[in-house]
């Protein structure tokens, strides 16, 4: 009798924690920190806790993403390999997408969902300890090879150093975005700021995300 009273609570828990994913809910992710003083990504590490333990600054305080990966879904598009956005805007940027592939607009690459610590506080060891906006899945960067991100840039000009990705050329090449193209209209549209129009030295014409940054 014990026995099947001892099953029963066991079944009974079991699916309490099935029915209450924040309960049972593990978060995964593989991060790595950019160091200051050495240039580089450093601490490549894969983190697995459960998803309440996580911590303020794993969560995006405007959309509620998170850096786990549980929390990212896979967008697919004709020609372009999948990518990883955050649940909460996944729909309406993969119908904005849809879209503007559809109308013929040149949309060859994407890369959305990107754990990496490169910014905010620097800690003893020279890491930076802050999660960029693609660590939540709420960045997209995209043709990369011809939108650049560049520094010394406060306004586009010859004096721009290129750090990653290919040149911005939009005059020249249709696969470089553009200020009054459809992809930065439309995306605006719905939300997202280019980080082709940011303020400050850098200029990031591949990157789109809620604040720009
Ligand atoms: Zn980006």
């Amino acid at each position: 009798m014990a026995t099947y009273f001892i099953r029963f609570i066991v079944m009974c828990l079991s699916l309490m924690l099935m029915a209450s994913p924040g309960l049972a809910q593990t978060c995964s992710y593989s991060t790595w920190s950019w160091n200051v003083n050495l240039k580089k990504a450093v601490a490549y590490r894969d983190v697995r806790k459960p998803y309440q333990e996580l911590k303020e600054h794993e969560i995006d305080r405007v959309t509620g993403c998170s850096i786990c990966v549980e929390d990212q879904v896979e967008i697919n598009l004709p020609n372009i390999k999948p990518f990883l956005i955050c649940r909460q805007l996944a729909p309406q940027l993969q119908s904005t997408l849809r879209e503007l592939i559809k109308l013929g607009q040149p949309i060859k690459t994407v890369i959305g969902y990107r754990v990496g610590q490169t910014r905010g506080k620097i800690d003893d060891n020279g890491n930076r300890t802050g999660f960029s906006n693609h660590s939540f899945g709420i960045a997209l960067d995209i043709n990369a090879q011809h939108n650049g991100l560049y520094t010394e840039c406060f306004t586009f000009g010859e004096q721009c150093r290129l750090l990653r990705g290919g040149h911005w050329r939009p005059d020249k090449d249709p696969l470089s975005l553009k200020l009054n193209g459809q992809i930065v209209g439309q995306l605006k549209r719905i939300g997202f700021k280019w980080g082709g129009e940011i303020k400050g030295r850098q200029k990031d014409f591949m990157h789109f995300s809620i604040t720009g940054y």
